[in-house]
């Protein structure tokens, strides 16, 4: 058997005057009028339960995207059946059979679908054109073709035998169901999480972010266009509380492939291990969590690169990505230069709504996280030991915008050096040329996090000075660049410490986990 060999998805530029931008455009106004009304889908069939909540985009409070209808606890239930009634016919389907349907999603997605889960991702998640085309379409076509390939690597790697003696491992999937949680700020993830368990055999049970549904619906259109069998991926919007109370106190729950908050992950984690003797197996726990991601400039770094690497990493996507760079060690022999091209690119930003394509900066994600994040530049703006260098303002009178903020500190174990914010603020700690190591150390010893962090040099001791002490720091390492933006198949994604079990997403290593290997030794 032999998949495809896959390559990445090739970027549209939406630039002006190029047919995606208009066909983008009409979807965006399509979903602009019309008013979703977005059901669950159990065993295939669409739910609506009349508890309708409201979707409006995140940077346009007046107006109406639709409902979703919020389900309780018979509908965990309801989900968990469907999967496990699905589960025998799915896994016993031949792995090629599996790997063609979300093949044929990659490619529903790469046509007639991308504008339309490229609209939803802007107007719900308020991601710009290029941020969604890069996540909704680009990466999540990525990792549907390239996990594909993966399983079969997988499938093909085989013990030795010797005449007379067959000895082989067949990778079947968990014996029970997986749950999959996921996040608002990757319309890929949300994807992913679910799909790439699937692709292995498993049935799933789908919790997305009530911030993502809209996109989410998508997804399971496609799916199921793709001809993804019924009960396959069932999609739930419970109260996490309410869905983790059924799921994790069932007898058949077999793991977790989760994507969100540290704390949430951690609570979880302990109620599995108090439930741990009513499941048949040892549930595999996969987590992608919190990220407070560094990058450090050495005194030989390009002032322009470091300012570049620093407004993207930090500002793309207002910030809202596990791997926003949020903490920043610059020498002083170069920060005046950095700064100054920092404030020449930060006038060149506009914020606003996403359906203007000219905006750069949309507005974060709801309210709690827009309260979150305004409340520690409130304390910046009165502590004595920080400095709002550029920035500090923000509005949620239209929607949730908060302006690309830099603060500088004096103390490099201010609270915004060590905790995540997960919005447009970054921190700079400006140190002493001749400290590079010291700082290393600091680098590594402020967070408790370890998703990804980057390192700015031309001297090459200097960087491999900083791969070397800083091991542990980051699971994604990136040298003379932004620690954000992973490509499927390029750079496998994910990190340790307090950001997560770092099972890798766009790669074998994630698949491992949603299968269960038997050996079988034959005599021949
Ligand atoms: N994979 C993304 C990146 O490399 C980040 C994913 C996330 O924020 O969870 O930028």
């Amino acid at each position: 058997y032999y998949i495809p060999e896959p390559s990445n998805e090739p970027v549209l530029t939406y630039a002006p005057g190029t047919p995606e931008r208009e066909e983008l455009k009409k979807a965006v106004k399509l979903a602009r009028k019309e008013e979703r009304d977005i059901p669950m889908y159990i065993g295939g069939k669409e739910v609506r339960t009349g508890n309708k909540i409201k979707m409006s985009p995140p940077y346009d409070h007046k107006h109406v995207l639709g409902h979703f209808h919020e389900g309780d606890a018979s509908h965990v239930e309801a989900a968990i059946k469907a999967a496990l009634d699905a589960k025998e016919a799915w896994e016993n389907l031949a792995w090629e059979q599996r790997a063609s349907i979300f093949l044929k999603a990659a490619d529903l997605l790469a046509g007639p679908y991308r504008a339309k889960i490229n609209a939803a991702t802007m107007l719900a998640q308020s991601k710009n054109a290029y941020q969604a085309e890069i996540d909704a379409a680009c990466e999540f076509i990525d990792f549907l073709r390239f996990n594909a390939a993966f399983m079969q690597e997988i499938y093909m790697d085989q013990p030795e035998s010797s005449p007379g003696i067959w000895n082989r491992l067949e990778y079947r999937p968990l014996e029970g169901f997986v749950f999959a949680i996921t996040p608002f700020n990757f319309t890929a993830i949300a994807g992913n999480l679910p799909a790439s368990a699937a692709l292995m055999g498993n049935t799933v049970v789908w919790k997305p972010n009530y911030s993502q549904v809209y996109s989410a619906q998508v997804i399971m259109e496609v799916f199921k266009e793709a001809g993804l069998p019924d009960g396959v991926i069932n999609m739930i919007y419970v109260d996490g509380p309410v869905a983790g109370d059924v799921v994790f106190n069932h007898p058949d729950f077999a793991g977790l492939h989760f994507t969100g908050s540290t704390a949430v992950f951690k609570h979880l984690w302990k109620t599995i291990g108090q439930n741990i003797d009513k499941y048949r197996s040892y549930p595999r726990v996969v987590g992608e969590t919190g990220g407070k991601d560094f990058v450090i400039a050495h005194k030989s770094a390009d002032p322009q690169e470091v300012a570049a690497g620093l407004i993207r990493g930090a500002f793309e996507f207002q910030g809202q990505k596990c791997s926003a760079a949020s903490r920043a060690y610059i020498p002083s022999n170069i920060w005046e230069a950095v700064k100054k091209q920092m404030a020449a690119d930060l006038k060149e930003i506009s914020m606003g709504s996403p359906e203007d394509f000219s905006n750069f900066v949309n507005a974060v994600i709801d309210k709690k996280s827009f309260d979150k994040i305004a409340g520690y530049i409130d304390r910046a703006k009165k502590d004595t030991d920080v400095e709002v260098l550029f920035g500090g303002n923000y509005d949620d009178s239209v929607g949730y915008f908060i302006e690309p903020t830099v603060l500088l500190a004096k103390d490099p174990k201010y609270t915004t050096m060590c905790e995540e914010i997960f919005g447009p603020v970054l921190t700079v700690y400006v140190y002493d040329p001749e400290q590079y190591e010291e700082t290393l150390t600091l680098v590594d010893q402020t967070s408790p996090y370890a998703l990804t962090g980057a390192v700015f040099s031309k001297d090459r001791y200097a960087i491999e000075l900083a791969t070397k002490k800083l091991r542990n720091a980051a699971g994604n390492f990136y040298i003379n660049d932004k620690p954000t933006g992973a490509v499927v198949g390029q750079q496998p994604f994910g990190g340790a410490r307090g950001s997560g079990t770092n099972d890798k997403a766009g790669a074998g290593i994630n698949l491992l986990r949603w299968v269960s290997a038997r050996t079988i030794k034959e005599t021949l």
